[in-house]
């Protein structure tokens, strides 16, 4: 990695009378200043430097160690000092003439409208990024996280070619198979569910509804009760904010169904759209476009982040730990665009969401239990065919991430089912040990100050319905007796002539 930095200090008087003292300055800066911190023979360099009446030009080049744009910054301070005291000239500040990074990577890369970037080119085995900024870009970090941002770019381009991060863990025996069709066929020809009507959303009929509360109440009793938590009730819209804070407003743009508030709720302002509306019997879609404000956020993606502003900025008390708590309030929306499939792949979902908080170790401890829960009821209540996997961590997919967390502790397990009308696997659920990233990105503390850390499990019920009817059918009779127990009587739908 190289950086290239040139710029002025511009200073409040000319600096001719303070020659010698710069000179003696810059001379020394290259060992001292410039090395700090840096292995030996690494840092920044001055390449040149002179007094030009009320600026000092300076040349600066670095590696990866001391930055030429944090060089310059380690400067000011002492160079200020200086001309401050022996000869009563201040630095009124830094101005950048020109600033190129270079990053050495195999292929180029794909990277348009990165703000203060004016341009990046590929040579040689190295991207070089221009970049047009001045000290207050330097002091916000502004150039380490365009290069953070290129590095990563260039990561995700290698990673593109390979497979996902995927690591078998658990694989369960085989399950009696009694059906080979996809279920969504079925479940349609029996009326138990049909199309709404936005994309990629059903109405679900009252025979799979009994069958979406029966995979709650067994989640209910053999995990949340058997494990003692507590049911809140969560936002189902969230704003930018605890997006910004759960890191999804680094990536989840292409999937989020955006909301837009009005921009005034005054019947005045909106009278001519129900006019145009009761007149030609369309809804005036550009005249509404121009009515509403900017997206606010989106509906929900993930189910736990909009969670998390309850425990920001709060120091949570001993005895509330450890924390445990659910939701299953409300649905999940994701534009999943052509992905859509039955009801497997959907762009309304219902989920329960279960999030648990505390020391690294009972984290940990907990989603093990959780996973034994979990195991009991999809072996000997649903009698599934299933496997787990270490996969990467969903809130680093989310980011637009590949690969796997710094820790080994830190990350997801997805629970695969077999489906055998296709002959191949449906992530149903997954289980996530997610460390110190949310009580960290929403300040939240412990009375005892030791580390905390979370972790959450979505159990997604038109997956789970999936699962089960792939494998087993919609024939009742068939059932395994302990699930057509908790299901007790299915109701009688729908007949349509
Ligand atoms: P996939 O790879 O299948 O798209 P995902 O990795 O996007 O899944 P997560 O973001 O980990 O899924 O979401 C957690 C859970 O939410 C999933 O295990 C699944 O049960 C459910 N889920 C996610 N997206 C959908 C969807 N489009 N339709 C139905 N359920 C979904
Ligand atoms: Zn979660
Ligand atoms: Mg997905």
């Amino acid at each position: 990695m190289y950086f290239h930095l040139i710029g002025n200090f511009n200073t409040s008087a000319p600096v001719d009378q303070a020659d010698e003292d710069v000179t003696d300055f810059m001379n020394a800066a290259n060992e001292t200043l410039l090395a700090k911190g840096a292995p030996l023979g690494k840092g920044a360099r001055i390449l040149d430097w002179r007094i030009e009446g009320n600026k000092i030009h300076i040349e600066i080049d670095s590696d990866r160690y001391v930055r030429a744009h944090d060089a310059i910054l380690r400067l000011k301070k002492p160079l200020a000092a200086l001309l401050g005291k022996k000869h009563r000239i201040g630095i009124r500040g830094i101005e950048i003439e020109s600033f190129v990074a270079r990053i050495p990577s195999d292929n180029p890369v794909r990277a348009t409208n990165i703000p203060y970037v004016s341009k990046i080119e590929f040579d040689c085995g190295e991207i070089s990024i221009t970049m047009e900024i001045d000290e207050s870009q330097i002091q916000n970090k502004i150039p380490d996280r365009i290069i953070t941002l290129i590095e990563d770019k260039i990561a995700a381009q290698e990673y593109g070619g390979k497979e996902e991060h995927w690591n078998l863990l658990w694989e369960s025996a085989e399950k009696p198979i009694l059906n080979n069709d996809d279920p969504t066929t079925e479940l349609l020809d029996r009326n138990w569910i049909r199309h709404g009507a936005a994309r990629g959303q059903w109405i679900h009929g009252p025979e799979i509804t009994r069958i979406f509360r029966a995979f709650e109440s067994i989640v209910k009793k053999e995990v949340l009760d058997f494990l003692g938590y507590q049911e809140m009730i969560f936002p189902k819209l969230v704003s930018w904010d605890v997006w910004k804070k759960s890191g999804h407003a680094k990536g989840v743009y292409p999937e989020i169904y955006y909301v837009c508030p009005p921009k005034t709720r005054d019947p005045e302002y909106w009278e001519e759209v129900s006019d145009y509306y009761k007149v030609t019997h369309e809804v005036p879609i550009k005249l509404i476009r121009e009515k509403i404000g900017d997206p606010i956020g989106g509906l929900c993606y993930a189910q736990c982040p909009p969670f998390w502003p309850f425990m920001q900025g709060r120091t949570i008390a001993d005895e509330t730990f450890p924390v445990r708590v659910f939701d299953r309030s409300g649905t999940s929306h994701r534009y999943e665009s052509g992905g859509i499939h039955g009801i497997e792949r959907v762009d309304e979902f219902h989920r329960v969401e279960i999030v648990w908080m505390g020391t690294p170790e009972d984290v940990v401890q907990e989603s093990e239990r959780i996973q034994e829960r979990y195991k009991y009821i999809f072996e000997d209540i649903l009698e599934l065919k299933w496997r787990k996997a270490w996969v990467t961590p969903w809130f680093m997919a989310q980011e637009g991430l590949t690969g796997t967390a710094g820790s080994e502790k830190v990350g997801t397990i997805d629970y695969e089912s077999l489906m055998p009308y296709r002959d191949g696997w449906l992530e149903f659920q997954n289980v996530s040990v997610n460390g110190d990233k949310y009580p960290l990105g929403f300040n939240v503390k412990s009375q005892s100050g030791s580390e905390l850390w979370s972790g959450c499990s979505g159990v997604g019920l038109e997956r789970w319905a999936s699962a089960f009817f792939a494998q087993k059918g919609l024939d009742y009779e068939n059932w395994p007796s302990e699930f057509r127990e908790i299901v007790g009587e299915l109701p009688k739908g729908f007949v349509f002539m």
